[in-house]
């Protein structure tokens, strides 16, 4: 962008690449996003069937033609700091620039679905919002679900996070604890005197290395758990017996368990310990089980996958909306300073898309 007072514009009847081109050169690091905002609002606003809202910097629109169904397809707008890495360019195949594989590709598709489908036939919520790359507080989607949760009302959410073009379902939940064992301090020249706490540890590493974790199937996608411990502290000086021993655990649970069922899972596991929460964040269910979802998936084709890290996917799930991750761009490459998209898997992207709002 030229940056000044000119106002970048959009021109959503430009191919798929070439408008993610047009979005990577407007500079949205999270919390920068007014620009862009503003040209994806202006864009939209111009288009007849949809209904077009704005909070902050997120933007909303949807189709109103009372059909059966409502999808929502959504995208985040900023992007980690730059790495030297804008404008963008093009080589061969391959459109190179911050921003292009996560997630502007997918941010363009969605606007081009937008601008092309005045009647689909499921209705569609688009929902671009800001500060996705920084801490949750802040994340623009969780400002929506509290400040307006009817504009993400829907039967189903497809989040256009890069997922090479596979369908990823649901994600995991993760939650942290610390495990605490307590002993007596002493000299360690009179250590008998003393109750030495990272001994007393010992047992919650064997519970750890000998614990199997699930591999479980939720709505047809296996997933895979994990617990794990991924920080160990204890220890006064270098004569000193020690008193206490804390084993930092982190525990990846698949979403046919709650908050509270995995928690109490860990606490079994550790029975006899003292154990205290750190935090903990659910996890979503693909819902692939749900007549929109698998639609979608026939639609887009391919096989499906599990999500195994927690994305926002699990924010729509909170509201009751399964939701799964799909977009162009290579996870692989995202926050890297050589990040780059395919534009052909764009454009392969947004015909399959077509296809599913088209009913085809
Ligand atoms: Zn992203």
């Amino acid at each position: 962008m030229t940056g000044g007072a000119r106002a970048a514009t959009l021109d959503l009847t430009r191919d798929a690449g070439a408008l993610t081109a047009d979005l990577v050169d407007i500079e949205s690091v999270s919390g920068d996003e007014a620009a862009i905002g503003d040209a994806i609002e202006a864009a939209l606003r111009g288009l007849p069937h949809l209904r077009v809202d704005r909070d902050g910097d997120a933007v909303v629109a949807r189709t109103d033609l009372a059909r059966a169904e409502r999808a929502v397809v959504a995208g985040h707008t900023d992007t980690v700091p730059l790495a030297g890495n804008l404008p963008s360019h093009v080589d061969g195949d391959l459109l190179y620039g911050c921003g292009t594989t996560d997630m502007k590709s997918g941010v363009a598709v969605a606007l081009r679905l937008a601008a092309a489908m005045a009647e689909p036939v499921r209705d569609v919520t688009y929902v671009f919002y800001d500060c996705e790359e920084v801490e949750a507080a802040r994340n623009g989607l969780g400002r929506l679900s509290r400040t307006h949760p009817d504009w993400l009302a829907g039967d189903f959410a497809v989040l256009m996070e890069p997922s090479d073009a596979r369908v990823e379902g649901g994600c995991q939940g993760t939650l942290r604890v610390d495990v605490t064992t307590r002993g007596q301090r002493s000299h360690s020249a009179r250590w008998w005197r003393g109750e030495n706490a990272i001994h007393a540890a010992a047992p919650v590493l064997d519970r750890l290395r000998a614990y199997t974790p699930r591999r479980p199937v939720v709505d047809g996608l296996e997933y895979r758990e994990g617990l794990n411990a991924v920080a160990i502290t204890g220890g006064v000086a270098g004569n000193v017996i020690p008193d206490a021993c804390t084993v930092s655990v982190n525990h990846r649970f698949a979403p046919d368990r709650s908050e509270d069922e995995a928690l109490a899972h860990v606490r079994e596991v550790f029975a006899g310990f003292e154990v205290t929460l750190v935090d903990s964040a659910p996890g979503a269910r693909p819902g692939l089980d749900k007549p929109a979802a698998a639609s979608f998936v026939a639609a887009v084709g391919g096989e499906p996958r599990a999500k195994y890290g927690w994305t926002d996917v699990s924010r729509f799930s909170a509201l009751g909306v399964p939701a799964v991750n799909y977009g162009p761009g290579d996870p692989e490459l995202a926050h890297t300073p050589h990040e780059h998209v395919s534009l052909a898997k764009i454009a392969d992207c947004e015909a399959r898309m077509r296809a599913w709002l088209a009913g085809r």
